[in-house]
């Protein structure tokens, strides 16, 4: 509810859109009534002798006789008898206000009535037909106007939810889940945009037609247009009862359209395990499984629907019934009662009656249709509450309140007491076990750290938390003495370089690959990046140079291309820091030769984190420190000489030939 009244606020920066919206939907909604009263005057001069010149005449004498007599009658009545004199005045009152509205359409509208039947028929159509186009503008105007308020508005939720997204520190937005991050942005918005649509045309527009009927049909006589307004509620009882049950088992369809999806998606996806290992009977009776699912569904659907359709005509008609039957008794057996309840002050013409029906028919329509509005507009909700409820997450990475200067890191980096633990998403009283134990490492300026162990060991972990993109549970960061929570995150990560194993390139040019690592960098720089990454070789026999499209993720490239990239993407940044983890993991040795002669020169004046499994020779040349880690703590740290005698580091070592014979 609280958020169904924050997209109002989104929808109410756009006022004047919103009142010219009403407008519109008051102008259809007398044009609708218009349209249906048109049936009296047709009714007259089809089925009654007469024209409409000599109908209007002779209700005008007959109003005034009857004026008279009541004004005679009223003078004879003795002063006491108050009840009588309350009636007889008021039928005056009603007398005297028909009599005044027919002396102006005589006066106003009949010089424009043709004598002719035929010609005042074709009158009547002919406004009939002018009001419905003027209806159809009207229409028109309105679905334009509110159509463009919903798309105004979700775009600007979208955008304040992919704002926020990124706003996002790295643990929450895993937790969340990419798909659920798009799916928020998709279809929670998509459903907001339907409630809205509703609520601005269907919610506004229907019951202002169904009211300016229903108040034309109590004008034309209150009684008869009240029993019938009673069946209303009964007839959308029974159209909601199978409304709701259509619904729920179309949902329960869907449900099972998503599992088809899911199958075909994880299938295809994995194409290639798939045919490795003869998959295909286990798929395909996943897939005929959902598919049989989704048929049950859908015939429900269809039962459903075939039954609905007859059932609610049935009971249209015993509704119509019920409420034409007293009307026409009234007009047929031309008597004011039904046993001996009074329902018209004056026996009814055919053409009052209906022109009744043609003002309930037109309260119906309305109804039926906002019967289908509510759902649409329950699911924009809980779509709302989706969406709004990531748009309120907070990062856990806060920003500082009053952030420090960042001066270029020159000293020293230092890990102290540091432990961790990763937030359990699902059970939150079970909780993970420590990701990181008291961990302590001092860096001095410049120095090349190798930090190696197991998988699992926490080596990621714990370069995550330099650029913040985790803040330890415990302990802290510090950067040339300064705790880096202290620091704007913007700052912070702009002396930072990264390369990971994935190398999250984007599908873009090359050029504008290279350029994310720095965005105010010249093509100067970037060719000269490219060239201190060894990748200017390859780049220039491409057909189009550094303009060429890499595809989705950098897919039109190698492995070892797409890795040369991702450093030359880092190299740019000229950061003071560089984390390498596991960057040279998923190429070939050839590559990783070439990797390492580039961070030869490269790391010369930064502090530079390397995350590896293999410790050739050349890679050994390049580093100053070693940093052994196990089970989440720090079990070894020193100069490669000193760690290279620890029997941590032979145990690292065994099974890893190439670091063997260099050890
Ligand atoms: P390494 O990089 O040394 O292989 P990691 O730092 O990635 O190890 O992981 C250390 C531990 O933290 C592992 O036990 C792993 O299961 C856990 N872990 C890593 N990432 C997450 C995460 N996003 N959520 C929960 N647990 C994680
Ligand atoms: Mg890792």
């Amino acid at each position: 509810m609280q958020n169904s009244l924050r997209i109002f606020e989104y929808v109410m920066r756009h006022r004047r859109l919103v009142a010219m919206s009403v407008i519109c939907a008051v102008g259809v909604s007398l044009f609708w009534t218009f349209n249906l009263s048109i049936v009296f005057p047709v009714v007259k001069v089809l089925f009654q002798d007469g024209s409409l010149h000599e109908f209007v005449d002779s209700e005008i004498s007959e109003l005034e006789l009857l004026i008279a007599e009541h004004s005679e009658n009223l003078l004879t009545l003795p002063a006491s008898d108050v009840l009588h004199r309350a009636r007889l005045q008021s039928r005056l009152g009603d007398d005297s206000r028909n009599l005044l509205l027919l002396t102006r359409v005589r006066s106003y509208v009949m010089p424009w009535v043709p004598t002719d039947k035929f010609d005042t028929m074709a009158t009547m159509l002919g406004l009939l037909l002018l009001a419905t186009v003027v209806k159809g503008i009207f229409i028109y105007f309105q679905d334009i106007l509110v159509g463009s308020i919903v798309q105004l508005t979700v775009n600007a939720v979208r955008q304040d939810c992919f704002r926020a997204a990124l706003k996002l520190d790295c643990q929450s937005m895993g937790q969340i889940g990419t798909p659920a991050l798009m799916s928020r942005m998709t279809n929670d918005v998509e459903q907001m945009t339907v409630a809205i649509r509703l609520f601005g045309v269907t919610l506004v527009r229907e019951p202002l037609k169904a009211a300016f009927c229903t108040v034309a049909a109590f004008y034309v006589n209150w009684r008869l247009a009240l029993l019938s307004v009673t069946m209303v509620p009964l007839l959308g009882l029974v159209f909601n009862y199978f409304g709701r049950r259509l619904r729920r088992a179309s949902h329960r369809t869907m449900e099972s359209m998503a599992r088809i999806y899911e199958c075909m998606g994880e299938t295809f996806g994995a194409a290639r395990i798939v045919m490795a290992f003869c998959g295909f009977r286990k798929h395909r009776q996943q897939f005929f499984r959902a598919n049989r699912e989704y048929y049950a569904g859908s015939m429900k659907v269809v039962r459903l629907g075939a039954l609905s359709r007859p059932i609610s005509e049935v009971m249209g008609v015993v509704g119509v019934f019920a409420a034409l039957a007293p009307g026409a008794y009234l007009v047929l057996r031309e008597t004011t009662s039904i046993w001996g309840i009074r329902l018209a002050s004056a026996p009814m013409g055919i053409a009052e009656l209906a022109t009744l029906y043609a003002m309930l028919a037109g309260t119906l329509d309305p109804m039926r249709k906002l019967s289908n509005v509510f759902e649409g507009i329950k699911r924009g909700m809980a779509g709302a509450d989706r969406v709004f409820s990531l748009i309120d997450q907070r990062t856990i990475v806060p920003e500082p309140q009053s952030p420090r200067m960042m001066i270029p890191h020159k000293k020293s980096i230092s890990l102290q007491n540091i432990s961790f633990r990763y937030e359990n998403d699902g059970d939150p009283t079970e909780a993970r076990p420590l990701a990181l134990r008291n961990a302590s490492l001092d860096i001095s300026f410049g120095e090349v750290v190798a930090v190696v162990g197991g998988n699992g060991s926490g080596k990621s972990t714990l370069l995550s938390l330099l650029p913040r993109f985790m803040d330890p549970s415990d302990g802290s960061v510090l950067i040339d003495g300064v705790d880096i929570r202290e620091l704007r995150t913007k700052d912070l990560r702009s002396q930072i370089g990264l390369v990971t194993q994935e190398t999250f390139l984007f599908n873009d040019t090359i050029h504008e690959n290279i350029r994310y690592g720095n965005p105010r960098a010249t093509r100067e720089q970037i060719l000269n990046a490219a060239r201190k990454a060894q990748a200017a070789e390859f780049i220039e026999q491409l057909p189009d140079g550094y303009e060429t499209q890499i595809g989705d993720r950098g897919g039109r490239l190698s492995g070892g291309q797409r890795q040369r990239l991702a450093l030359a993407r880092a190299i740019i940044r000229d950061p003071a820091i560089l984390i390498l983890d596991e960057a040279t993991s998923a190429v070939d040795s050839r590559s990783e030769d070439v990797i390492h002669s580039v961070l030869k020169d490269f790391v010369v004046g930064r502090t530079v984190f390397i995350i590896t499994h293999s410790l050739s020779a050349a890679f050994l040349d390049l580093v100053t420190r070693i940093v052994v880690m196990d089970q989440g703590q720090i079990i070894a740290d020193g100069s490669c000489e000193e760690i290279r005698r620890t029997p941590e580091f032979a145990r690292l070592l065994q099974g890893d030939p190439v670091a063997s014979r260099a050890a």
